[in-house]
């Protein structure tokens, strides 16, 4: 995490990402109980947790991929507050302009297989801003290259290995300058070492002071690189605390017991 910024005596954070009580059910499974997080400016954030537990289900519906039942979701000055009922064109016009401070990474890369890297970089900034193309291509180009892609800016997806794709969807989803990235296991779909090239990516985004949350397996990369952890079960979050704290005292037992069977 960056340093605060100081002003005067007094460090300044400033939240980015405020989820309240969130719940969901699919059909009579519920799926999120009350989970509230809150996430300062350039966190980095692991979401850990066994197999079904509800935590990709709950980074969708930071962004409205998926609508939850009830809770309140603030990101940067845009905020949602459901409470059950149904979900109408007011709350998707609010959802849409929650999603332009959201990027999102999925496991599996989601590029769009017939365009070029270069384009599928430039897509959505050249639908939304309105700003000469020479403008948008140089700001692709720059983010291609702090993904290490820059020679690849006109080859096509299928030809790039996991690693490189999943960085080409880092650049895609920091395209429109979002105030905070979810990864969705960005790395399960690698092998260690090409999952290293993208866990670097995230580390140097955490520099720059980047606002990340992470959903992952990989308990090493959440321990060493987070600011936080967020141990989630059967829908709740347990636990949240710092690293090194968390992995080497936790203080619920079944964080002990996930932990314990993971490392
Ligand atoms: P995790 O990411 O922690 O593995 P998920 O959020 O994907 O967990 O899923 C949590 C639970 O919700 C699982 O039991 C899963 O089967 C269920 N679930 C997820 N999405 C849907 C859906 N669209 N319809 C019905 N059930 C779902
Ligand atoms: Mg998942």
């Amino acid at each position: 995490m960056a340093d605060p910024v100081e002003t005067g005596s007094a460090f300044c954070v400033e939240t980015v990402l405020r989820a309240e009580s969130l719940c969901k059910s699919f059909d009579s499974h519920k799926v999120l109980r009350n989970v509230s997080l809150t996430v300062e400016r350039g966190e980095l954030v692991s979401i850990i947790g066994p197999s079904g537990c509800g935590k990709s289900t709950f980074l969708r519906c930071l962004n409205f991929l998926e609508i939850p039942d009830s809770g309140v979701v603030t990101i940067a000055d845009d905020s949602i507050r459901r409470s059950s009922g149904p979900w109408r064109a007011s709350d998707e016009a609010l959802a849409h302009q929650l999603r332009a401070h959201v990027g999102m990474v999925f496991q599996s890369f989601n590029l769009f297989p017939h365009r070029t890297v270069l384009d599928n970089v430039m897509l959505a900034p050249r639908v939304v801003k309105h700003v000469a193309p020479s403008v948008i291509e140089a700001e692709a180009r720059d983010l291609l290259a702090k993904v290490g892609l820059e020679a690849a800016a006109l080859r096509y997806p299928a030809t790039l290995s996991g690693g490189q794709q999943q960085r080409a969807a880092i650049a895609r989803a920091l395209a429109m300058r979002p105030d905070v990235m979810l990864y969705d296991e960005p790395t399960s779909a690698l092998d260690p070492r090409v999952a290293e090239e993208v866990l670097e990516v995230m580390r140097a985004l955490d520099r720059e002071g980047m606002t990340q949350i992470v959903v992952t397996h990989d308990i090493r990369f959440a321990r060493a690189a987070s600011d936080r952890i967020v141990f989630m079960e059967s829908g709740e979050i347990i636990e949240t605390g710092d690293p090194d704290e968390m992995c080497l005292n936790p203080r619920d037992p079944r964080t002990r017991e996930f932990l314990g069977a993971s490392l």
